[in-house]
């Protein structure tokens, strides 16, 4: 017996003639030799504590080769794999909000690519300014004096009142102290941009005279913040934008408006109360405003400020800008996302948000057909087209659904938590919505292209029960 142990362990190959194999080499050509004789390393040593621990054959070299390529390319793969969003959450802020338009991806791709003129004036072949074309854009659009791209919008609000209030008063409404996504709390980012938060009016009421009444020598700034993420109903009162521009204006001071999602389109056409609009804000008599770029914009993770020149200026100047600017890849992906802004046709066509938003429930209802007949094998499980409620998300709209269509499955043999987990982890991982003892594929944040995929995942966490049963 030991004999045969210690024979099996001297035909153990060696890594080298195993990296002489062309299998070998090919994977060598791939990723490289260094990691190809690691990962052959580990896999002989494991094999020799198995045949210590009583195994009695060999693998042949062409196994081990196929064990070594399997373990590179798990090493290789992404953990942030692409999923099919089922949820009928359409900025779902943890499967990264807005997904963007194929033009704007493209521009990410190319700037990442090659090298870019990102800060170079092609013109006069001197340096020029990352993010002048942005600016441009932005200007036209927003009909602002100036405007600034940073990395989100917290970084936006943070920017803001460092530049504009440090060490100074900052009037804002108790009903806007908000909280956005676990994180974003306005009176820390106020405590960490230096400037001494004062609150007026109520939970439920403000009146311009508690703007008024608040004004000191201290007051750099009155700030409206949009109340993103929640709704106060009944009995309440806010100061609207033109208003409280003119109680700024007659103080000399700022007016700055944190929107939070920065709608540049109407969303009453799909049955949802409007979001506050940057380009309006504005001409009611903002001095500055921010929004984030990735939550109804349709782009990616950014934040932009517009407004008045010689604020915006003080805000490109601060220290803190080169800390929060975007990167390339961002930017470029946030000027194609504006270009597509410049009509709105275009707009709701190209950006998938709104290509998602403005989806027919009958065109829905078919693709729930679609998937449902796709399904060939559903054992004793239940799968219904149903009636469903889809959200805008990412904190914006909250209390509002969209009606939508959901293909609805009561599995049999196992639990709808079960069914969901097992989707989760399929390949691609399908995120779904559970509704009373119901597994829900919501259809509107489904898009065509990912029908089918979807349709193999669910075939297959289906059928894995009746393999289990
Ligand atoms: C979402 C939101 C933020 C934070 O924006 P990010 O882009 O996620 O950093 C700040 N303020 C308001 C009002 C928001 O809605």
């Amino acid at each position: 017996m030991r004999e045969d142990i210690n024979q099996l362990l001297r035909q153990l190959p060696q890594v080298d003639s195993l990296m002489n194999l062309e299998g070998a080499k090919a994977l060598a050509a791939q990723y490289s030799a260094g990691l190809v004789a690691g990962v052959l390393r580990d896999c002989l040593q494991e094999l020799r504590q198995q045949l210590l621990s009583g195994r009695d054959s060999l693998p042949d070299a062409q196994a081990l080769l196929e064990d070594a390529a399997k373990q590179l390319q798990t090493r290789f793969q992404t953990q942030k794999p692409p999923v099919i969003n089922a949820t009928g959450i359409l900025l779902h802020t943890n499967l990264g909000r807005a997904p963007l338009a194929q033009a704007a991806a493209d521009a990410a791709r190319e700037a990442g690519l090659s090298y870019s003129a990102l800060e170079y004036d092609l013109d006069t072949g001197a340096r020029g300014d990352r993010q002048a074309h942005v600016e441009r854009l932005v200007q036209q659009l927003l009909g602002a004096e100036a405007a600034l791209v940073v990395n989100n919008n917290a970084a936006a609000v943070l920017l803001m009142l460092a530049a504009l209030a440090q060490g100074k008063e900052v009037v804002v409404s108790r009903g806007e102290l908000v909280e956005i996504g676990g994180a974003f709390r306005v009176p820390e980012v106020m405590e960490q941009s230096s400037c001494l938060l004062c609150e007026v009016g109520t939970t439920n009421k403000t009146k311009p005279r508690d703007f008024t009444g608040a004004i000191t020598e201290q007051t750099a700034a009155l700030l409206k913040v949009h109340t993103s993420n929640y709704k106060i109903m009944g009995f309440t009162e806010t100061v609207e934008i033109a208003q409280l521009a003119q109680i700024a204006k007659a103080a000399g001071l700022p007016l700055l408006c944190d929107l939070g999602s920065g709608a540049l389109l109407p969303l009453s056409r799909y049955g949802l109360d409007e979001e506050p609009c940057p380009r309006k804000a504005l001409a009611d008599g903002a001095h500055v405003v921010c929004f984030s770029g990735d939550k109804l914009l349709g782009g990616p993770q950014a934040g932009i400020l517009a407004g008045d020149k010689p604020l915006i200026d003080q805000m490109k100047k601060h220290p803190l800008m080169r800390a929060l600017r975007p990167g390339k890849l961002s930017l470029a992906a946030l000027e194609a996302t504006f270009r597509l802004h410049q009509d709105e046709a275009l707009a709701r066509r190209e950006l998938p948000l709104y290509a998602m938003l403005g989806t027919s429930l009958d065109a829905l209802y078919h693709k729930a057909q679609a998937l449902k007949s796709a399904i060939r094998e559903t054992a004793a499980h239940q799968l219904d087209i149903v009636q469903s409620q889809a959200q805008l998300g990412g904190g914006s709209a909250p209390g509002e659904s969209l009606p939508s269509v959901a293909l609805g499955i009561i599995p049999a043999g196992l639990s709808v938590q079960d069914l969901a987990q097992r989707l989760r982890q399929g390949k691609p991982p399908v995120i779904a919505r559970i509704h009373k003892d119901q597994l829900l594929l919501d259809m509107r944040t489904v898009r065509e292209q990912e029908l089918q995929p979807l349709a193999q995942a669910l075939q297959l966490a289906l059928m894995e029960e009746a393999r289990h049963a």
